[in-house]
């Protein structure tokens, strides 16, 4: 990094604020995706005007800055693929403030959404996505994915609680957008166009968030299947009820036998399982509606139904959900569990012919697939369980990732439901998004015209995606 580069952001920053060590970078180069390229330095701002004043340096020398929230994302979009500066943002992480009278809350971007929501809880409110990363995701990059988890099919997504918003342009501007109304009609929703941005458009320093009532009360019940499509059609025949549970996680076997055995068999051994929780105000309410999520299981085939309300059994099932990503990479000796079509999208009736199509095409070419997922609002997640120092495991991944890609673009979904784009998913984005590039391209180009913004990113994307990786393998780009 250049001397004058380094003496302008320290007088900025202070000397505690960014650094250039080697073993800093090397770290800062990783998100939890399989991508990694190491950045020349991280700076760590702790207010809007010092990311200001940052921005102002990186378009003078043009630098390209990547933001960072906590690097949990699982695509490569906080992985700077070009060097230069890694934006963190852990510094700033304070709830300004919360207005219950008005149903919002400002935070800053590093704030974590745990933390927010313990603060929350305290008035009977709370921020409802729920990311499996809930512990360690910051606001900032929530907003910056559209971030979402198990709720969102009753409750919504992290764009549908944006009000408004501050970031800072690719030059230093520094722009409020939207409001703290809970309706708001002005003319273009900048604040939405920043939702998803990967970091490519602007350095998101504060949010405006809108609050929701917290329920309180709720059951679950773990409902177990044969097969993969008769758990897929117990979500569509409960949608269809109509019953809007809170929260409906599905697992498919590879996903059951990877928990059992990494922790102590917590689930029914059987081909699938959906897990359903059903929240309101009151007992009756969540009474009644575990009733019917019970019938319709039991209608569509299930071999075993289990409702509960007993604290201990739903930590024990929610846990062994949010496992499966970890305990897959103990499946087989050597291997590893990579995100590569992690986190697709279909209409809810889509699901049952969606998993079964995932399987064919994980057969077809001889790798090990996960299917689970939040499959109420029909984001389903898959991850391949392979050797990743083999490059001949990963081109047969990569051929079916790209696949079980077009099998949900054509029954009418996307390639990313909440994770985002970043690079794993780039090349068919751009597929799904054929007829939005170049508007896409512009947008970018007016808000971004030295392309320092997380460069190489989303549309940019060229080539394979089996560049950048974060595994030893022999002949991979
Ligand atoms: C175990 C596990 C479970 C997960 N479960 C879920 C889940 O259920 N649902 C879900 O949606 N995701 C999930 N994720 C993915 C990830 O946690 C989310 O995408 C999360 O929103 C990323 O937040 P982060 O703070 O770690 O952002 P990062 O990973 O650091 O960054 C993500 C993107 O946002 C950009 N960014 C970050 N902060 C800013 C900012 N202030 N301004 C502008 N751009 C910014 C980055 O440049 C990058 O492009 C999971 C990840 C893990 C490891």
């Amino acid at each position: 990094m250049d001397k004058n580069v380094i003496e302008k952001i320290e007088a900025i920053v202070g000397k505690d604020g960014y650094s250039i060590e080697p073993a800093v970078l090397y770290t800062y180069g990783f998100d939890a995706s399989i991508f990694h390229n190491t950045p020349d330095m991280v700076v760590q701002p702790t207010s809007t005007e010092q990311v200001s004043e940052i921005m102002k340096v990186a378009t003078e020398y043009k630098i390209p800055v990547t933001p960072r929230g906590s690097g949990t994302g699982l695509c490569g979009s906080a992985v700077p693929i070009q060097g230069g500066i890694v934006m963190a943002m852990q510094r700033m992480n304070k709830i300004r403030n919360i207005s219950v009278e008005d149903l919002w809350v400002d935070v800053e971007a590093g704030c974590i959404y745990n933390d927010l929501n313990a603060e929350l809880s305290k008035y009977g409110f709370f921020f409802p996505p729920s990311p499996g990363s809930a512990e360690a995701c910051q606001v900032g990059g929530m907003v910056a994915t559209n971030a979402s988890g198990m709720r969102a099919v009753k409750y919504g997504a992290t764009r549908d609680f944006v009000l408004g918003l501050t970031f800072v342009k690719a030059d230093g501007e520094i722009v409020r957008c939207g409001t703290r109304t809970i309706k708001d009609s002005s003319g273009y929703q900048l604040a939405r166009l920043l939702c998803g941005s990967e970091g490519t458009l602007g350095i998101i320093t504060e949010i405006t968030l809108k609050l929701t009532t917290k329920p309180k009360k709720s059951a679950y019940c773990l409902c177990g299947f044969e097969n993969v499509e008769d758990a897929g059609r117990c979500i569509s025949a409960i949608i269809a009820k109509p019953l809007i549970p809170a929260s409906c996680e599905l697992m498919d076997s590879v996903s059951i036998t990877a928990v059992n055995k990494v922790r102590g068999n917590p689930l029914p051994d059987c081909g699938a399982l959906c897990i359903v929780e059903v929240d309101g105000e009151t007992d009756e309410v969540v009474d009644r509606d575990i009733l019917i999520v019970e019938e319709v299981a039991k209608s569509v085939g299930a071999v075993s139904v289990t409702p509960t309300k007993d604290k201990d059994l739903i930590n024990r099932w929610t846990d062994a959900r949010k496992s499966v990503m970890t305990s897959l990479s103990a499946l087989k000796p050597g291997c590893s569990s990579v995100s590569l079509a992690d986190d697709m999208g279909v209409p809810v009736s889509q699901v049952p012919k969606a998993v079964k199509a995932f399987q064919e095409i994980a057969d077809k070419y001889n790798v090990t697939v996960a299917t689970y997922g939040h499959a109420s609002d029909g984001n389903l997640h898959t991850k391949m369980v392979i050797d990743p120092t083999d490059k001949d495991e990963w081109e047969r991944g990569v051929k079916a990732v790209d696949e079980i890609f077009d099998v949900c673009i054509e029954l009418g979904g996307t390639v990313t439901g909440e994770h985002g784009v970043g690079i794993s998913k780039a090349p068919n984005y751009m597929k799904e998004r054929a007829s939005e590039l170049s508007s896409i391209r512009a947008i970018k180009k007016a808000m971004d015209p030295d392309n320092i913004l997380n460069p190489g990113k989303l549309e940019q994307w060229e080539g394979s995606i089996l560049r950048n990786l974060r595994y030893p393998c022999q002949g991979c780009m």
